[in-house]
């Protein structure tokens, strides 16, 4: 019996994909945990001193293995063995974690494991189990259902941000995805975004009828809703004939780019249109001379990478293959291991704007710390999404930046509450806003 059990997952020619609905296939990757904790510090290679090592939210607010991905593996794989079963407390350590992906780079930096999908394929679980997601998700999930937007606010208003003098053309290459958040909270980054499209002289189409991204329900595990509103999405998309789709939000780009890819079971290529942030597109403009950025914005700034646009946003590819001796597998899996994500626009747009004095964190590009918002994690753990973005505060201070600066509605909105709870010296803006500053000069 016990050589069955340790035998379990070194069977040869195991076939496994990478389908999150069924855990089994990351059941291998959680039994080869060897709890090194490379999810959790950031490497001494990477990490210029010892007061921002941790890589890790969940693990380093709450002090605990279980909350590392460490500890997530081994309750994931003592479920499979049947060792282990949901309770409040498990379900709890599942959610409270903001599914950023720093694990899975640290992870990947010495082993072939799939942490991420591992923890998404967890969550998926725990509502095909009947337990999951959380409760305040299910009334997000609610809201996305009744009004197509993750706030509950009236469909008729999505489009009240449009700014006057601007206004979307009916058919265009160019698609401005504009999201949630950006459509009803923080109008400022939808109309700094058309007001860049319209200094670069690029005519844009809106869908016509814009429902949520659904990065909430995806990232909860409610797989079903959020299939469904990729299929409809993407079908939306593709009946408009715009061959580019442009977010100004990080995690709408991510399920744009990777998850709605995942979803449907096809490859980034196959979407039939680019997906782009905005990010992406202007540093090209800026490139080509079609957007200058002539007007100074004096200040010591420094950039936080939302996790949405950088490690968690290289291209999806579906795997179906056999996994045999010692974890290898056929055919040959390409791994999604963050060094590809989008770091060096968004730098390079900074470092053009004249007056801006770019200085990094400590925690950057794939080892950044995540804002603690995103993914579920603001809706059912407000006091940790709080604490997140006040540890990130810290970083920024110690630099001493001037200007916090993301491509995220939603890291903006957690860091303004944090500098407003510390009542902080910082300004926080979205690239957007700097971008516009620079240009309307
Ligand atoms: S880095 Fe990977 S192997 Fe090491 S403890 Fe974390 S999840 Fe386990
Ligand atoms: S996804 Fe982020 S918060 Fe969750 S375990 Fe991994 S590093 Fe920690």
């Amino acid at each position: 019996m016990a050589n069955e059990l340790n035998f379990r997952y070194y069977k040869p020619k195991e076939e496994f994909k990478f389908d999150i609905t069924d855990m089994e296939n990351f059941v291998y990757d959680m039994s080869r945990c060897i709890k090194c904790k490379g999810c959790t510090w950031v490497e001494h290679t990477y990490m210029p001193g010892a007061k921002f090592m941790t890589r890790c939210p969940s693990a380093t607010k709450y002090e605990f293995d279980a909350y590392g991905a460490y500890g997530k593996m081994r309750i994931g794989h003592a479920m499979a063995e049947g060792k282990l079963e949901w309770n409040e407390k498990a379900l709890e350590v599942m959610y409270a974690c903001t599914l950023c992906g720093a694990c899975d780079v640290g992870c990947k930096r010495n082993l072939d494991l799939e942490i991420g999908l591992s923890l998404e394929s967890l969550r998926v679980k725990a509502v095909q189990d009947g337990v999951g997601p959380m409760r305040a998700h299910k009334k997000v999930a609610e809201k996305i259902n009744k009004t197509h937007n993750c706030f509950g606010s009236p469909h008729e208003k999505r489009t009240d941000w449009l700014p006057e003098g601007i206004t979307p053309v009916e058919k265009a290459d160019v698609l401005y995805f504009v999201g949630c958040t950006a459509s009803y909270i923080n109008k400022e980054i939808a109309r700094s975004t058309v007001k860049i499209f319209k200094s670069a002289g690029t005519d844009f189409m809106l869908m016509p009828d814009e429902w949520c991204c659904g990065n909430t329900v995806f990232s909860v595990g409610l797989y079903d809703e959020a299939k469904s509103l990729a299929q409809r999405n993407v079908d939306e998309m593709r009946k408009t004939g715009a061959k580019t789709l442009i977010t100004s939000c990080a995690e709408g780009y991510r399920m744009w780019k990777v998850d709605y890819p995942k979803l449907l079971n096809i490859s980034t290529a196959e979407l039939g249109f680019e997906v782009l942030h905005l990010v992406e597109y202007a540093d090209a403009m800026v490139k080509s001379g079609a957007l200058e950025l002539k007007k100074p914005v004096n200040t010591r700034m420094t950039y936080h990478d939302a996790c949405s646009l950088t490690r968690l946003s290289e291209p999806w590819t579906p795997y179906e293959g056999k996994r045999g001796w010692m974890g290898c597998v056929e055919p040959r899996l390409q791994r999604r291991r963050g060094q590809h994500g989008v770091y060096a626009q968004p730098r390079d747009i900074l470092n053009a704007i004249p007056g801006v004095n770019l200085v990094e964190m400590p925690r950057m590009k794939e080892n950044a710390f995540c804002c603690g918002a995103g993914r579920g994690t603001q809706a059912a753990f407000p006091d940790f999404a709080a604490w997140a973005a006040q540890h990130r505060l810290e970083e920024v201070k110690e630099i001493g930046a001037e200007t916090l600066v993301s491509t995220c509605p939603w890291c903006k909105n957690n860091f303004a509450g944090a500098v407003k709870a510390g009542g902080d010296d910082v300004q926080v803006l979205d690239i957007s806003e700097v971008i516009c500053v620079s240009i309307e000069g």
